[in-house]
């Protein structure tokens, strides 16, 4: 028997070894990393230029306290800042953290209580982001929730513009929900959210937790929308796999998180800061960022098209390499034959394909990818036309 609490259903599946978008298993058998624990390794596995950082930092020292000036925590900043409409960084330690701390600063900064945010959106799994995120399956049995938390349905202008009331601290929104089935926001609903986040004088908190870090083809998937939110929350990528979270909030909002209001013994130490400047400075290139827009583009492309007449599809969508394909049916066998084929693939929700390939995929893995995609989808073989 297991020596954990069985908070997650595990495959029976130990992967051993990684490189780039290549994982192997216990018996020696190869994948193509199409999850990349989850919108992690953005990089791939082992990514040269932040095991670099990293071995470096292990070098000269692991762990410092806050209370001390830690340099490559300004630098991470900086290449934050330098991307993103924010003027200003907390770290953390994971996206709940950051989500908490958005949370945090909103409430404090405004002077008011009710956060609102969206049907099927995930905020994370401490009180106040499970308070945030508008799904009762992730609920269930937890008691009392925090208080003043409201949920709205996603991409409905009108019962946007339909929030009134003097309360309202912040609205918290994915731009492309992402564990509630890859929903990507549209134009006119985002807007309209910054529209009545300025009209009633509440935050516009943009959660990147899974978006963020060049996922979406920017270093910012709001970025792709004509808004500018007044705190951004990030994770997944920043580290490459090291655990690492990052709050990035405007100017105005700076005196609000005066010294003691907030803080973290780990959040920002200098091993996970090496891991993230070193990603920042990898991904925020602007070729790099150039040539992920042009893979994936043309990978969504291909796979559109190709799996347009299969009956059981239901739609792709997505943007970038965050992707998801939706069944008439449930996905879950589906899975698994795809990692027959060694492809390691993922759920959103119970009928969504979900497709995270490492930031780094060639177009050959693209290639390979589709083709094992579309067999276990049923699309006849004649070879894939990718690339
Ligand atoms: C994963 C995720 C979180 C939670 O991040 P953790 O690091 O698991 O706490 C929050 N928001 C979004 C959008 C996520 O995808």
């Amino acid at each position: 028997m297991s020596s954990l609490f069985p908070t997650y259903s595990r495959l029976p599946l130990e992967l051993v070894s990684g490189n780039g978008t290549i994982v192997e298993d216990h018996n020696g058998k190869s994948y193509l990393d199409f999850i990349s624990g989850i919108a992690v390794c953005n990089l791939g596995h082992a990514p040269e230029e932040v095991k670099k950082a990293i071995e470096t930092q292990l070098q000269s020292i692991w762990h410092v306290s806050n209370l001390f000036t830690i340099s490559n925590q300004e630098k991470a900043a900086e290449l934050l800042v330098a991307n993103s409409s924010a003027d200003a960084v907390f770290f953390c330690n994971s996206g709940a953290e950051a989500n908490e701390a958005a949370i945090k600063l909103a409430r404090k900064h405004t002077g008011k209580s009710t956060i609102i945010s969206f049907k099927q959106s995930f905020h994370g799994r401490t009180f106040a982001t499970m308070s945030a995120t508008g799904q009762e399956k992730i609920h269930g049995g937890f008691g009392p929730l925090l208080p003043s938390f409201d949920y709205l349905p996603y991409n409905d202008i009108e019962a946007v513009e339909g929030i009134g009331g003097e309360d309202i601290a912040a609205i918290i929104v994915e731009v492309i929900q992402g564990e509630g089935g890859v929903n990507p926001g549209t134009q006119s609903f985002l807007q309209a959210v910054e529209q009545k986040c300025k009209q009633l004088g509440a935050l516009l908190i943009v959660d990147e937790v899974q978006t963020g870090i060049g996922r979406t083809g920017l270093p910012f998937a709001y970025q792709h929308y004509s808004i500018s939110p007044d705190i951004i929350t990030t994770a997944k990528g920043l580290g490459s796999g090291f655990p690492v979270g990052a709050m990035l909030g405007k100017a105005d909002l700076i005196p609000s998180f005066s010294a003691g209001v907030h803080g973290s013994t780990f959040g920002g130490n200098p091993l996970a800061m090496a891991a993230a400047q070193a990603t920042l400075e990898t991904i925020f290139q602007e070729e790099f960022l150039q040539e992920v827009k042009q893979k994936a583009e043309a990978f969504l492309g291909n796979i559109k098209e190709k799996l347009k007449t299969v009956p059981s599809v239901k739609e792709v969508r997505g943007k970038g390499f965050l992707i998801g394909i939706e069944l008439e049916t449930e996905v879950k066998h589906l899975l698994d034959q795809l990692r027959e084929e060694g492809l390691l693939a993922l759920s959103a929700g119970p009928r969504v394909i979900r497709l995270l390939p490492p930031l780094t995929v060639t177009e050959e893995e693209l290639q390979e990818a589709s083709e094992k995609l579309l067999k276990v989808l049923g699309v006849s073989s004649n070879k894939s036309q990718y690339v």
